[in-house]
């Protein structure tokens, strides 16, 4: 399941550049191309979903499987110890931008408050 149109599906598909961190099978993560954190990663599974409703309701074995990637990039990055932090952006007012299902996998400094308004 790709949509020609996603900026996401592009970068699986290879039709736009990434720097990969992690691949699987079912499930790519790589570096956000405008860093909030020195960690900063998004973990997205292959298959087109729009947002997490979407994801975990079509397929919770891969909602997982996205999951537990996260916290392989988190190892990856050495930031297991120091802390991280996922977010999942879904709809307007979470200023969803890419609507491919992605987590951001934050670390690498202190994060402050949870959310800023
Ligand atoms: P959202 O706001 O949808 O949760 O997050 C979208 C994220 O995708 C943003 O942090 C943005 O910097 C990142 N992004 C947008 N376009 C690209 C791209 O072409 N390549 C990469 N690696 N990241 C992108
Ligand atoms: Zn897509």
């Amino acid at each position: 399941m790709t949509d020609p149109d996603c900026l996401f599906c592009k970068i699986v598909t290879g039709v736009l550049p990434s720097t990969k961190v992690l691949e699987t099978d079912r499930v790519l993560a790589f570096r956000d191309i405008n860093p909030d954190a020195p960690t900063h990663v998004l973990v997205i599974p292959k298959d087109h979903y729009a947002n997490v409703a979407e994801l975990a309701r079509s397929d919770a074995a891969l909602a997982a499987e996205v999951l537990a990637a996260a916290a392989d990039v988190a190892a990856a990055e050495g930031v297991t110890e120091s802390g991280w932090r996922l977010l999942a952006n879904s709809g307007p007012n979470a200023g969803q931008e890419v609507f491919h299902v992605h987590l951001h996998v934050f670390g690498g400094k202190p994060l402050g408050p949870m959310i800023s308004v």
